[in-house]
């Protein structure tokens, strides 16, 4: 059930500007033709995680077509979405809804939307154990989430269970492909600092 209203005034296009508006930025950054979706549903219908949206899929694919920018970066949906692709699989137009989730994610983070922050805050320790030891770190991973989030014993109660049918380890996996890895992390940290540094160059002038 849709809890947050669409305004269909913000749709019109504004008469002066040649910069591309949300909807085409969105577009061009996920290369998913946004516009062809024609509010099915079958995403939503699809989607496991529908149940603790607080806006549903299409109806963040509707916010996007209408240029509800702030309504679309705001869904705590948007973070808690699992990146299954059901309702890419489902789109009768062949849009892959889930790349626009994660290109809305990305955009709602540039922008300092994190509407929830304790999966933020998962990411970015799961992140943290990929850099440095070049593939998942369960343990780790959770340590730093506890840290991080000051939730100093969620889940705790499953760690017995998962350490008796092997499904933790407690040592960091070593594997070949480690230092490739970490040079994915670095150039991805030289072409942030140089969009940045580009962008505040293209400000001055
Ligand atoms: S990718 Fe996200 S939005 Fe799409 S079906 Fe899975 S949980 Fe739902
Ligand atoms: S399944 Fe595709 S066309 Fe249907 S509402 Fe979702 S995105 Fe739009």
């Amino acid at each position: 059930m849709m809890n947050k209203t669409l305004c269909l005034n913000s749709a019109l296009p504004t008469k002066d500007s040649n910069a591309p508006n949300f909807s085409q930025k969105v577009a061009a950054l996920s290369q998913q033709a946004i516009h062809t979706c024609y509010q099915c549903g079958n995403c939503s219908a699809g989607c496991p995680a529908a149940f603790a949206y607080d806006l549903q899929v299409n109806q963040i694919m509707r916010a996007v077509q209408l240029n509800q920018e702030d309504l679309a970066l705001s869904a705590k949906s948007l973070w808690l979405c699992l990146g299954c692709a059901t309702c890419s699989l489902r789109c009768p137009n062949a849009i892959d809804v889930a790349r626009v989730m994660e290109t809305l994610r990305h955009l709602a983070r540039q922008q300092n939307k994190i509407t929830v922050p304790v999966v933020e805050k998962f990411w970015l320790s799961f992140l943290n154990c990929l850099r440095a030891f070049g593939r998942s770190y369960e343990i780790g991973t959770m340590v730093l989430y506890m840290l991080r989030s000051l939730r100093l014993t969620t889940d705790l109660d499953l760690a017995p269970q998962a350490l008796a049918k092997a499904k933790l380890g407690l040592l960091p996996h070593t594997h070949a492909g480690r230092a490739a890895v970490g040079r994915i992390f670095t150039r991805f940290a030289e072409s942030e600092a140089q969009s940045k540094r580009d962008k505040e160059a293209s400000s001055c002038n």
